[in-house]
Protein backbone atom coordinates (compact mmCIF):
# COMPACT_ATOMS: atom_id res chain seq x y z
CA UNK A 1 0.00 0.00 0.00
CA UNK A 2 1.62 3.24 -1.03
CA UNK A 3 1.99 5.96 1.79
CA UNK A 4 -0.32 8.50 0.33
CA UNK A 5 -2.97 5.95 0.05
CA UNK A 6 -2.71 5.05 3.69
CA UNK A 7 -2.55 8.25 4.76
CA UNK A 8 -5.78 9.31 3.06
CA UNK A 9 -7.67 6.77 3.78
CA UNK A 10 -6.51 5.09 7.12
CA UNK A 11 -5.97 7.93 9.30
CA UNK A 12 -9.11 9.27 11.20
CA UNK A 13 -9.77 12.91 9.56
CA UNK A 14 -9.64 14.68 12.20
CA UNK A 15 -7.18 17.00 10.81
CA UNK A 16 -7.06 18.98 6.91
CA UNK A 17 -3.53 17.96 5.88
CA UNK A 18 -1.92 20.59 3.95
CA UNK A 19 0.41 19.08 1.12
CA UNK A 20 3.71 18.45 2.59
CA UNK A 21 5.21 14.68 4.03
CA UNK A 22 7.18 15.63 6.92
CA UNK A 23 10.24 13.53 6.59
CA UNK A 24 13.22 15.17 8.46
CA UNK A 25 13.61 18.02 10.63
CA UNK A 26 17.05 20.19 11.43
CA UNK A 27 17.45 23.13 13.57
CA UNK A 28 14.35 25.94 12.43
CA UNK A 29 14.18 23.67 8.84
CA UNK A 30 11.46 20.78 7.85
CA UNK A 31 12.13 18.40 4.88
CA UNK A 32 9.82 16.49 2.60
CA UNK A 33 10.07 13.71 1.04
CA UNK A 34 11.80 15.12 -1.83
CA UNK A 35 14.43 17.03 0.27
CA UNK A 36 12.42 20.47 -0.39
CA UNK A 37 13.55 22.90 2.25
CA UNK A 38 11.36 24.52 4.92
CA UNK A 39 11.62 27.34 7.23
CA UNK A 40 9.97 26.33 9.85
CA UNK A 41 8.16 28.89 12.22
CA UNK A 42 5.82 26.50 13.53
CA UNK A 43 7.71 24.76 15.76
CA UNK A 44 5.52 21.84 15.95
CA UNK A 45 2.68 24.40 17.04
CA UNK A 46 5.10 25.77 19.73
CA UNK A 47 6.35 22.33 20.92
CA UNK A 48 10.16 22.62 19.30
CA UNK A 49 10.92 25.49 20.97
CA UNK A 50 15.01 24.54 20.76
CA UNK A 51 14.47 23.72 16.76
CA UNK A 52 14.01 20.17 15.19
CA UNK A 53 16.74 17.72 16.68
CA UNK A 54 18.56 19.60 19.17
CA UNK A 55 21.77 17.75 19.70
CA UNK A 56 21.98 18.93 23.73
CA UNK A 57 18.13 16.99 24.10
CA UNK A 58 18.86 13.86 21.67
CA UNK A 59 21.97 13.39 23.55
CA UNK A 60 20.06 13.04 26.68
CA UNK A 61 17.28 11.24 25.31
CA UNK A 62 19.66 9.01 23.37
CA UNK A 63 21.22 8.21 26.91
CA UNK A 64 18.19 7.15 28.72
CA UNK A 65 17.16 5.30 25.89
CA UNK A 66 20.35 2.85 26.48
CA UNK A 67 19.09 2.83 30.35
CA UNK A 68 15.47 2.51 30.36
CA UNK A 69 12.25 3.43 28.40
CA UNK A 70 9.48 3.22 30.58
CA UNK A 71 8.78 1.87 34.23
CA UNK A 72 5.36 3.14 35.55
CA UNK A 73 4.79 5.29 38.78
CA UNK A 74 4.95 2.26 41.08
CA UNK A 75 8.74 3.10 41.30
CA UNK A 76 10.85 5.95 41.57
CA UNK A 77 11.51 7.58 38.12
CA UNK A 78 14.72 9.36 38.98
CA UNK A 79 14.43 11.69 35.69
CA UNK A 80 10.79 12.96 36.22
CA UNK A 81 12.33 13.87 40.05
CA UNK A 82 14.89 15.77 38.35
CA UNK A 83 12.39 17.61 36.23
CA UNK A 84 9.77 18.10 39.07
CA UNK A 85 12.27 19.75 41.12
CA UNK A 86 13.54 21.83 38.14
CA UNK A 87 10.58 23.26 37.17
CA UNK A 88 9.73 24.04 41.29
CA UNK A 89 12.72 26.00 41.44
CA UNK A 90 12.27 27.70 38.79
CA UNK A 91 8.80 28.76 39.18
CA UNK A 92 6.31 29.58 42.72
CA UNK A 93 5.04 26.25 42.71
CA UNK A 94 5.68 23.44 44.95
CA UNK A 95 4.13 20.00 43.38
CA UNK A 96 3.90 18.84 40.30
CA UNK A 97 1.94 15.97 38.42
CA UNK A 98 3.32 14.76 35.45
CA UNK A 99 0.54 12.86 31.83
CA UNK A 100 1.24 13.37 28.48
CA UNK A 101 -0.12 16.53 27.00
CA UNK A 102 -2.19 19.92 27.18
CA UNK A 103 -5.46 18.69 27.65
CA UNK A 104 -4.42 15.92 30.01
CA UNK A 105 -2.77 18.60 32.02
CA UNK A 106 -6.04 20.74 32.12
CA UNK A 107 -8.08 17.84 33.43
CA UNK A 108 -5.72 17.18 36.11
CA UNK A 109 -6.09 20.79 37.06
CA UNK A 110 -9.79 21.19 36.76
CA UNK A 111 -10.15 17.93 39.39
CA UNK A 112 -7.59 19.43 41.44
CA UNK A 113 -9.69 22.52 41.39
CA UNK A 114 -13.16 20.56 42.21
CA UNK A 115 -11.07 17.82 44.62
CA UNK A 116 -9.44 20.91 46.81
CA UNK A 117 -12.71 23.01 46.35
CA UNK A 118 -15.47 21.16 46.93
CA UNK A 119 -17.34 22.95 44.15
CA UNK A 120 -17.73 22.42 40.75
CA UNK A 121 -18.06 26.25 39.19
CA UNK A 122 -14.71 27.75 36.86
CA UNK A 123 -14.73 30.44 34.99
CA UNK A 124 -12.98 30.73 31.65
CA UNK A 125 -13.04 33.03 28.32
CA UNK A 126 -14.51 33.70 25.66
CA UNK A 127 -12.12 32.33 22.52
CA UNK A 128 -10.35 30.30 25.19
CA UNK A 129 -8.09 26.67 24.36
CA UNK A 130 -7.88 24.10 26.60
CA UNK A 131 -7.85 21.28 24.47
CA UNK A 132 -10.10 18.28 23.12
CA UNK A 133 -11.41 16.00 26.00
CA UNK A 134 -14.51 15.92 27.86
CA UNK A 135 -13.15 18.03 30.60
CA UNK A 136 -10.54 20.92 29.01
CA UNK A 137 -13.51 20.88 25.90
CA UNK A 138 -15.98 22.06 28.70
CA UNK A 139 -13.50 24.76 29.29
CA UNK A 140 -13.26 25.73 26.36
CA UNK A 141 -15.52 28.62 25.57
CA UNK A 142 -15.66 27.75 21.74
CA UNK A 143 -19.39 26.78 21.00
CA UNK A 144 -18.54 25.59 17.55
CA UNK A 145 -15.43 23.01 18.78
CA UNK A 146 -17.88 21.91 21.04
CA UNK A 147 -20.84 21.43 19.12
CA UNK A 148 -21.73 17.52 18.46
CA UNK A 149 -20.65 16.18 21.16
CA UNK A 150 -23.57 16.31 23.56
CA UNK A 151 -23.76 17.92 27.28
CA UNK A 152 -20.25 19.36 28.62
CA UNK A 153 -19.18 19.02 31.92
CA UNK A 154 -21.41 21.08 34.67
CA UNK A 155 -20.05 23.99 36.21
CA UNK A 156 -18.58 26.12 33.58
CA UNK A 157 -19.23 29.33 33.28
CA UNK A 158 -18.40 31.27 30.40
CA UNK A 159 -17.02 35.65 30.29
CA UNK A 160 -16.12 37.90 27.92
CA UNK A 161 -11.96 38.14 28.30
CA UNK A 162 -10.66 41.17 28.77
CA UNK A 163 -13.34 42.76 29.46
CA UNK A 164 -13.76 44.62 33.66
CA UNK A 165 -18.19 43.90 33.48
CA UNK A 166 -16.42 40.10 33.64
CA UNK A 167 -14.45 40.95 36.97
CA UNK A 168 -17.55 42.14 38.77
CA UNK A 169 -19.35 38.54 37.74
CA UNK A 170 -16.49 36.84 38.94
CA UNK A 171 -17.12 38.58 42.37
CA UNK A 172 -20.41 38.01 42.55
CA UNK A 173 -20.44 34.26 41.35
CA UNK A 174 -16.95 33.40 43.73
CA UNK A 175 -16.74 30.07 41.82
CA UNK A 176 -13.85 27.83 42.56
CA UNK A 177 -11.46 28.83 39.77
CA UNK A 178 -10.90 30.53 36.78
CA UNK A 179 -8.82 29.17 33.89
CA UNK A 180 -6.95 31.58 31.57
CA UNK A 181 -4.52 31.76 29.38
CA UNK A 182 -2.05 35.14 29.31
CA UNK A 183 -1.70 34.87 25.38
CA UNK A 184 -4.77 33.67 24.01
CA UNK A 185 -2.38 31.30 21.22
CA UNK A 186 -5.49 29.65 19.36
CA UNK A 187 -7.94 32.32 20.03
CA UNK A 188 -5.85 34.51 17.82
CA UNK A 189 -2.86 35.57 19.75
CA UNK A 190 -4.54 37.98 22.11
CA UNK A 191 -2.37 38.78 25.02
CA UNK A 192 -4.44 39.70 28.30
CA UNK A 193 -4.48 42.93 29.56
CA UNK A 194 -2.14 43.83 32.15
CA UNK A 195 -4.70 45.97 34.37
CA UNK A 196 -7.52 43.73 33.33
CA UNK A 197 -5.04 40.45 35.16
CA UNK A 198 -4.19 42.90 38.06
CA UNK A 199 -7.70 43.41 38.97
CA UNK A 200 -8.57 39.38 38.52
CA UNK A 201 -5.48 38.39 40.80
CA UNK A 202 -6.83 40.71 43.55
CA UNK A 203 -10.18 39.83 43.34
CA UNK A 204 -9.86 35.85 42.89
CA UNK A 205 -7.43 36.39 46.31
CA UNK A 206 -9.50 38.48 48.33
CA UNK A 207 -12.35 35.55 47.47
CA UNK A 208 -10.39 32.62 47.82
CA UNK A 209 -11.06 31.73 44.33
CA UNK A 210 -8.07 29.61 42.51
CA UNK A 211 -5.92 31.36 39.57
CA UNK A 212 -5.47 28.28 37.03
CA UNK A 213 -2.98 29.45 34.05
CA UNK A 214 -3.04 27.42 31.08
CA UNK A 215 0.52 27.82 29.78
CA UNK A 216 0.44 25.19 27.41
CA UNK A 217 1.96 27.33 24.55
CA UNK A 218 2.90 30.55 26.30
CA UNK A 219 5.13 28.12 29.01
CA UNK A 220 8.94 27.22 28.28
CA UNK A 221 10.11 30.46 27.47
CA UNK A 222 7.91 31.02 24.34
CA UNK A 223 6.88 34.62 25.38
CA UNK A 224 10.32 35.83 26.53
CA UNK A 225 9.79 34.91 30.07
CA UNK A 226 10.11 30.79 31.06
CA UNK A 227 6.46 31.24 32.17
CA UNK A 228 4.25 33.91 30.61
CA UNK A 229 2.83 35.08 34.01
CA UNK A 230 6.45 36.08 35.42
CA UNK A 231 5.43 38.86 33.09
CA UNK A 232 2.19 39.62 34.99
CA UNK A 233 3.35 39.40 38.39
CA UNK A 234 1.09 37.31 40.14
CA UNK A 235 1.75 33.85 41.23
CA UNK A 236 -0.79 31.56 40.20
CA UNK A 237 -2.52 28.74 42.09
CA UNK A 238 -2.38 25.72 39.34
CA UNK A 239 -0.57 26.30 35.67
CA UNK A 240 -0.57 23.70 33.24
CA UNK A 241 2.81 22.80 30.63
CA UNK A 242 2.80 20.54 27.54
CA UNK A 243 3.69 21.93 23.92
CA UNK A 244 7.36 23.24 24.88
CA UNK A 245 7.97 21.11 27.50
CA UNK A 246 10.04 18.35 26.20
CA UNK A 247 10.74 19.58 22.84
CA UNK A 248 8.43 17.27 20.81
CA UNK A 249 8.81 14.47 23.47
CA UNK A 250 5.07 14.07 24.59
CA UNK A 251 4.95 15.19 27.79
CA UNK A 252 2.55 17.64 29.88
CA UNK A 253 2.80 18.97 33.46
CA UNK A 254 0.07 20.18 36.07
CA UNK A 255 1.74 22.57 39.00
CA UNK A 256 0.35 23.90 41.97
CA UNK A 257 1.05 24.93 45.29
CA UNK A 258 1.37 22.78 48.19
CA UNK A 259 -1.20 23.74 49.95
CA UNK A 260 -4.05 22.76 47.17
CA UNK A 261 -1.89 19.84 45.69
CA UNK A 262 -2.36 17.73 48.95
CA UNK A 263 -5.86 17.69 48.06
CA UNK A 264 -4.49 15.05 45.38
CA UNK A 265 -3.08 11.88 47.68
CA UNK A 266 -2.25 8.17 46.02
CA UNK A 267 -4.77 7.23 43.94
CA UNK A 268 -6.32 10.61 43.39
CA UNK A 269 -5.15 10.82 39.87
CA UNK A 270 -2.65 9.01 37.50
CA UNK A 271 -1.28 8.31 34.15
CA UNK A 272 0.56 5.64 32.87
CA UNK A 273 3.06 6.95 30.66
CA UNK A 274 2.79 10.62 32.70
CA UNK A 275 6.65 11.72 33.58
CA UNK A 276 7.89 8.78 31.47
CA UNK A 277 12.03 8.71 31.75
CA UNK A 278 12.57 9.07 27.79
CA UNK A 279 9.67 12.60 28.10
CA UNK A 280 11.39 13.47 31.52
CA UNK A 281 14.91 13.50 30.29
CA UNK A 282 14.50 15.61 27.07
CA UNK A 283 11.93 17.86 29.38
CA UNK A 284 14.87 18.05 32.26
CA UNK A 285 17.57 19.30 29.36
CA UNK A 286 14.75 21.29 27.14
CA UNK A 287 14.01 23.73 30.34
CA UNK A 288 17.86 24.09 31.40
CA UNK A 289 18.37 25.33 27.80
CA UNK A 290 15.71 27.48 27.21
CA UNK A 291 16.21 29.23 30.56
CA UNK A 292 19.38 30.10 29.09
CA UNK A 293 18.14 31.73 25.88
CA UNK A 294 15.43 33.89 27.12
CA UNK A 295 17.31 37.55 26.57
CA UNK A 296 17.62 35.74 23.08
CA UNK A 297 13.96 35.65 22.59
CA UNK A 298 13.58 38.76 23.73
CA UNK A 299 16.04 40.58 21.46
CA UNK A 300 14.29 38.18 18.74
CA UNK A 301 11.20 39.24 19.69
CA UNK A 302 11.83 42.98 19.49
CA UNK A 303 13.32 42.74 16.03
CA UNK A 304 10.50 40.90 14.66
CA UNK A 305 8.29 42.84 15.90
CA UNK A 306 9.70 46.04 14.87
CA UNK A 307 9.80 44.83 11.43
CA UNK A 308 6.60 43.55 10.82
CA UNK A 309 5.34 46.86 12.08
CA UNK A 310 7.08 49.11 9.68
CA UNK A 311 5.99 46.20 7.16
CA UNK A 312 2.55 46.63 8.70
CA UNK A 313 3.18 50.51 7.95
CA UNK A 314 3.67 49.96 4.29
CA UNK A 315 0.76 47.17 3.59
CA UNK A 316 -2.63 48.18 4.29
CA UNK A 317 -4.03 44.54 4.39
CA UNK A 318 -2.40 44.39 7.82
CA UNK A 319 -4.12 45.70 10.40
CA UNK A 320 -2.43 45.00 13.29
CA UNK A 321 0.62 43.27 14.62
CA UNK A 322 0.79 42.05 18.14
CA UNK A 323 2.32 39.38 20.51
CA UNK A 324 4.41 38.41 23.29
CA UNK A 325 8.10 37.01 23.00
CA UNK A 326 8.21 34.56 19.94
CA UNK A 327 4.23 34.21 19.60
CA UNK A 328 3.55 36.83 17.17
CA UNK A 329 0.00 37.19 15.46
CA UNK A 330 -0.30 39.42 12.20
CA UNK A 331 -4.04 40.54 11.68
CA UNK A 332 -5.25 40.22 8.00
CA UNK A 333 -8.61 39.74 5.79
CA UNK A 334 -7.72 36.54 5.64
CA UNK A 335 -5.27 34.58 6.80
CA UNK A 336 -4.92 31.17 5.10
CA UNK A 337 -4.28 32.52 2.09
CA UNK A 338 -0.86 33.91 3.54
CA UNK A 339 0.40 30.75 4.67
CA UNK A 340 -0.56 28.88 1.09
CA UNK A 341 1.58 31.99 -0.34
CA UNK A 342 4.47 31.77 2.20
CA UNK A 343 4.15 27.66 2.22
CA UNK A 344 4.84 27.75 -1.70
CA UNK A 345 8.01 30.05 -1.13
CA UNK A 346 9.49 27.85 1.23
CA UNK A 347 8.59 29.29 4.92
CA UNK A 348 6.02 27.87 7.55
CA UNK A 349 3.62 29.82 9.67
CA UNK A 350 0.32 28.85 11.04
CA UNK A 351 -3.08 30.33 11.38
CA UNK A 352 -4.91 31.57 15.02
CA UNK A 353 -8.43 32.11 13.69
CA UNK A 354 -9.79 33.00 10.32
CA UNK A 355 -7.93 36.43 10.36
CA UNK A 356 -4.31 35.72 12.18
CA UNK A 357 -1.41 34.75 10.80
CA UNK A 358 0.85 33.02 13.74
CA UNK A 359 3.78 33.29 13.74
CA UNK A 360 6.15 30.83 16.60
CA UNK A 361 9.88 30.43 15.23
CA UNK A 362 12.33 27.90 17.26
CA UNK A 363 13.49 30.39 20.03
CA UNK A 364 16.92 29.63 18.99
CA UNK A 365 16.49 31.51 15.41
CA UNK A 366 19.41 32.67 14.29
CA UNK A 367 19.19 36.65 13.00
CA UNK A 368 19.76 35.25 9.64
CA UNK A 369 16.46 33.19 9.60
CA UNK A 370 14.81 35.53 11.02
CA UNK A 371 15.30 38.03 8.20
CA UNK A 372 15.13 34.95 6.09
CA UNK A 373 11.32 34.99 6.48
CA UNK A 374 10.93 38.70 6.74
CA UNK A 375 11.90 39.11 3.01
CA UNK A 376 9.96 36.29 2.26
CA UNK A 377 7.02 37.69 4.24
CA UNK A 378 7.77 41.55 2.74
CA UNK A 379 7.64 39.67 -1.39
CA UNK A 380 4.11 37.59 0.00
CA UNK A 381 2.72 41.27 0.70
CA UNK A 382 3.96 43.37 -1.99
CA UNK A 383 2.81 39.84 -4.41
CA UNK A 384 -0.76 40.43 -2.56
CA UNK A 385 -0.97 44.05 -2.84
CA UNK A 386 -0.10 44.25 -6.81
CA UNK A 387 -2.78 41.72 -7.07
CA UNK A 388 -0.39 39.48 -8.96
C1 LIG B 1 -2.52 23.24 22.52
C2 LIG B 1 -3.17 23.73 23.74
C3 LIG B 1 -3.85 22.85 24.61
C4 LIG B 1 -4.04 21.39 24.28
O1 LIG B 1 -2.84 20.70 24.24
P1 LIG B 1 -2.78 19.21 23.63
O2 LIG B 1 -1.39 18.75 23.93
O3 LIG B 1 -3.07 19.33 22.17
O4 LIG B 1 -3.82 18.42 24.32
C5 LIG B 1 -4.36 23.37 25.77
N1 LIG B 1 -4.23 24.67 26.08
C6 LIG B 1 -3.59 25.54 25.28
C7 LIG B 1 -3.46 26.96 25.68
C8 LIG B 1 -3.05 25.11 24.07
O5 LIG B 1 -2.44 25.97 23.26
Amino acid sequence: MSLTKSTQTSIMKTYNRLPITAIKGEGSFLYDENGTEFLDFTSGIATCNLGHQPESVKKKVTEQLDLLWHCSNLYHIPKQQELADLLTDKSSFDEVFFCNSGTEANEAAIKLVRKWSGKDSIVTFTKSFHGRTLGSLSATAQPNLQEGFGSMLEGFYYFPYNEFDSLAKIEELKPAAVMFELVQGEGGVRQADKEWIAQLVKICQANNILLVVDEVQTGIGRTGTLFAHEQYDFEPDIMTLAKGLGSGFPIGAMLAKGSIAKAFGPGAHGSTFGGNPLASSAAVETVKEVSSLLKHVNSTSDYLIKELQHLAEHHSSISEVRGLGLLIGVEVKEAASYVTKLRDKGVLVLTAGPTVIRILPPLNVSHQEANQFLSVLTEVFQVVEEGI
